[in-house]
């Protein structure tokens, strides 16, 4: 069961630059004072609304690059969570900082003090992307913290990012393949955005950078949720949290509060497809899936379903729930058999149709030129 986090923004804090693509002001205002760190884990442990045993609690500090500030900083904050572990209010600390501020000495303090997750910003395992994106790292430093982290018992979540500057679907996908090598716990992933204040607005004024389209981001993705689930690793997230700021700062790219849902629902039109162009033989068809993947096989506002009954000329397409079908697989009846497929089974083929519909709607590069010339 995942655990209830209680999250605490230290917006910049640790950050040596700022990221091409980054608003942290975005998430928090103002920097919060370790006194203010106890109030807070007191508050919402005070209006938790399920019985305190059920889940495990984690105070989670988010928003900046905790291992990079200076040990008394981190140790400042590291000590309010303590008295709350202690009586078994808490039961460890969660943080999200960069791979190249993960010092041996550093780890040995985040130990210390009840640290279990570490969520390391990779964003890319492609030198050049992380370049443009001035991250001011490269992957040999990520692939080494990674590594690093799981020596020393720690619990390693990465986080990676579609469509920064120079970036492709194949250098996506052979960055997660090298993140998959490295077995992290789990995986988030978000779309690369444009928000105010950022360098990329800047970019993206001049024309310089294009984000990807939603279309586009889902195209990718879906790719990356198969290469992950064939490694059995877990996906925490796909997407970012729809937030007022976030709303307030979008300028441009491929958000949607659901992108999670886009990705299977473009999987399970790509093996209704698949089904449908071998073995259709008539106007009528039954699609049957388990109930869970019902909404995902209809896609948003049924567009699945209008979409396939259009592109194979049917005049009844139904679908059905059936719990003996296994999740992620997709039955097709028709007058004379029934077939089934396992996402799974997708050929790069069937999977790439869909990626070449939407990058032919692609009038310009993500990004024409590297973004400091
Ligand atoms: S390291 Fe993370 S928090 Fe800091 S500027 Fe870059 S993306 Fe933002």
């Amino acid at each position: 069961m995942t655990p209830w986090i209680i999250p605490i923004f230290l917006p910049h804090q640790g950050c040596r630059q700022r990221c091409l693509f980054c608003n942290q002001k975005m998430t928090a205002q103002h920097m919060p004072s370790p006194q203010a760190v106890r109030e807070c884990i007191h508050d919402s442990l005070h209006h938790l609304s399920f019985p305190k045993e059920e889940r495990k609690k984690q105070v989670a500090f988010y928003g900046g690059s905790f291992t990079s500030m200076n040990h008394e900083v981190q140790i400042s904050y590291l000590s309010e969570v303590q008295p709350f572990i202690s009586s078994g209010m808490i039961d460890s600390i969660r943080l999200s900082t960069r791979p190249d501020g993960l010092s041996e000495e550093t780890l040995t303090i985040l130990k210390g003090y009840g640290v279990k997750t570490i969520e390391v910003g990779v964003q890319s395992m492609v030198d050049d992307v992380l370049l443009r994106s001035e991250r001011g790292h490269t992957a040999k430093d990520s692939s080494s913290a990674i590594l690093r982290l799981k020596e020393r018992g720690f619990e390693v979540g990465v986080h990676l990012m579609v469509g920064l500057p120079g970036d492709s679907c194949d250098q996506f996908l052979n960055s997660l393949d090298q993140i998959i090598n490295l077995k992290p716990d789990f995986v988030r992933i978000h779309p690369t955005l444009v928000l105010k204040g950022t360098t990329m607005e800047e970019l993206w004024k001049l024309g310089k950078y294009s984000p990807l389209t939603l279309e586009e981001a889902i195209q990718w993705l879906k790719k990356g949720v198969l290469q992950l689930e064939k490694a059995s690793i877990p996906i925490a997230r796909i997407g970012l949290q729809p937030t007022k700021e976030l709303e307030e700062n979008l300028l441009a790219g491929p958000f949607h509060p659901a992108l999670h849902q886009l990705v299977e629902s473009a999987l399970f039109y790509d093996m209704a497809e698949v089904l449908l162009q071998k073995y259709l033989d008539g106007a009528r068809a039954v699609l049957i899936c388990h109930p869970k993947d019902l909404s995902n096989l209809k896609g948003q506002k049924n567009t699945n379903l209008i979409t396939l009954k259009e592109r194979f000329g049917l005049q009844d397409l139904r679908i059905e729930e059936n719990k003996e079908v296994r999740r992620g697989s997709l039955l097709l009846k028709t007058s004379s058999e029934i077939s089934c497929l396992d996402r799974m089974e997708l050929a790069d083929s069937d999977i790439n149709r869909g990626l070449k519909r939407a990058c032919s709607l692609r009038e310009d590069p993500i990004v024409p030129d590297h973004p400091l010339n």
